[in-house]
């Protein structure tokens, strides 16, 4: 059991406590929280909504589990935390209504799970009733639609709080298997002398939806596959692979090491993209008829390093793909011919790497054995560790976590205005229309023109449904 720290925020502030997010998410994270005797005495939920308290804890309850007595008992907690201010955002009165609210503590978590529209609107309010002075703020995604507006969200949230009070969320950070990547890189030493470009072909990453927009064709057309999950998640995911080990374990060296990756990339190029749209899609309520939003998009990164240089990182990630899955697969160098088997014997695979988030998480490693029989021939083979196995009831899902740690003040798993800014800063010339969208089935890995990125580097590697 976590014990409750002097800085811990006294209080939690839900923006947007009868909106999606909260119920499916949040309310979970809340109830985790209270399991481990974490969660602040009071929850204050705002909306626009004409609740009560009463409303907002039957809602909330409905989604908690109570199939044990400690689950029971955290409910309990979280229920009686619970307060609820009625108003809308552009309303002053509402902001006071906060104030009451929070009567008796001094450093609340503000945590704004409203519409990005409302972001500036809330954070002013916040600041113009005195809460940014001892409050923490928690951003949701997504942060700005492109560098001009990030910059500016970033110039009004820094106006009124600052960066040591500011969390951005990416909910990525925050899943055990992509932490367990930063144990891997810097808690064992076998993987250093090779983690370069002398021993590493290429990285491939690869965010693949079995599902389509289920409905919020509206919210996709504005959005699409490099704003909804490349600029943020997946470039998130992409600086843990290949940032150099932080030079001690507080937030800033973290996440200064993640900043310094993005700041060697270059801008992408639209001959470095390959944008799909799944056939079928323009017909979806919500999205224009001859509407050039990308539903899958493939690319070709590079990292102006030392360490880099000279290294692809290929991005994937689309909707409507063969399976659902997220994977990072390291590919080390192909090695020289069997020198010691027969002239005509098939040539080793390249060794691999493979992590792969979800779902099934597990970490697995190819490696070349002898094929069984006569011939010394080699065939590779996965070595595995599959987290369901050895995880039950200890992980956390990535909200509780990022809640927890937010709740603590600790910057390490969250966004610096930077790194956002690096981010739009580098997929800034492929938003939009910059390459045409070029349509494809649905249930395929995407447009043909995909595999042609890794010119030089094999191919893509599909992930399987679950697991090797
Ligand atoms: P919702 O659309 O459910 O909105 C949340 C709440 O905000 C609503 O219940 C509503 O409450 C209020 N609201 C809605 N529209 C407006 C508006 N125009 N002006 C003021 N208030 C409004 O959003 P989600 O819960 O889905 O998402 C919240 C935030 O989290 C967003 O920034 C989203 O991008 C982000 N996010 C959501 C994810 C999800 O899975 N849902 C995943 C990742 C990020 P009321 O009417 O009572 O005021």
């Amino acid at each position: 059991m976590m014990e409750a720290g002097p800085d811990d925020s006294d209080a939690i502030v839900l923006f947007g406590a009868t909106g999606d997010l909260a119920k499916r998410k949040l309310f979970p994270a809340l109830h985790r929280l209270a399991e481990q005797d974490r969660l602040p005495s009071t929850v204050v939920g705002i909306g626009r909504s004409a609740w009560d308290v009463g409303t907002l804890r039957e809602h909330a309850r409905a989604m908690l589990p109570t199939d044990t007595e400690l689950q029971r008992r955290a409910a309990d907690r979280l229920a009686a935390s619970l307060r609820y201010v009625q108003g809308g955002y552009h309303d002053r009165a509402t902001y006071e209504g906060l104030v009451a609210a929070l009567e008796g503590h001094r450093r609340p978590l503000l945590y704004l799970a409203v519409p990005p529209s409302v972001f500036e609107t809330v954070v002013a309010g916040l600041a113009d009733v005195g809460l940014h002075e001892h409050g923490r703020v928690v951003l949701e995604k997504p942060f700005g639609r492109d560098l001009a507006s990030a910059r500016e969200l970033n110039r009004c949230v820094l106006r009124r709080f600052d960066e040591s009070q500011v969390f951005r969320i990416d909910h990525f950070l925050g899943k055990e298997e992509v932490l367990d990547l930063l144990v891997l890189r810097f808690a064992n030493v076998f993987l250093e002398p090779v983690w370069n470009r002398q021993y590493i072909d290429h990285v491939q990453i690869t965010l693949a939806e079995d599902y389509g927009v289920e409905g919020r064709g509206g919210f996709y057309d504005e959005v699409g596959a490099i704003r909804d999950v490349v600029q943020n998640h997946l470039l998130q995911l992409l600086t843990l692979v290949a940032m150099e080990p932080p030079t001690s374990s507080d937030a800033g060296a973290l996440r200064d090491e993640r900043s310094k990756v993005l700041r060697a990339m270059p801008p992408l190029e639209p001959a470095q993209v390959v944008r799909g749209q799944v056939a079928g899609y323009r017909d979806e309520p919500g999205v224009a008829a001859d509407s050039q939003v990308e539903t899958f998009v493939a690319l070709r990164a590079q990292i102006e390093s030392w360490r880099w240089a000279g290294v692809p990182f290929f991005i994937r990630a689309g909707k409507n793909l063969p399976v659902t899955a997220t994977e990072i697969l390291v590919e080390f160098a192909r090695p020289p011919r069997l020198f010691f088997a027969r002239e005509d014997a098939p040539a080793p695979h390249p060794n691999h790497l493979l992590f792969r988030v979800k779902p099934g998480e597990r970490l697995a490693m190819g490696v070349q054995l002898k094929q069984p029989g006569d011939e010394l021939f080699s065939r590779e083979v996965e070595l595995a560790y599959r987290y369901d196995e050895r995880h039950e009831g200890v992980r956390d899902d990535a909200y509780a976590r990022l809640l927890g740690d937010a709740v603590a003040g600790d910057q390490r798993l969250f966004a610096r205005a930077d790194s956002v800014e690096e981010a739009w800063r580098i997929v800034a010339p492929v938003l939009d229309q910059a390459s045409p969208v070029e349509v494809y089935p649905a249930g395929s890995w995407g447009p043909v023109g995909a595999a042609d990125l890794l010119d030089g580097h094999g191919a893509w590697h599909d992930p399987r449904p679950d697991g090797p």
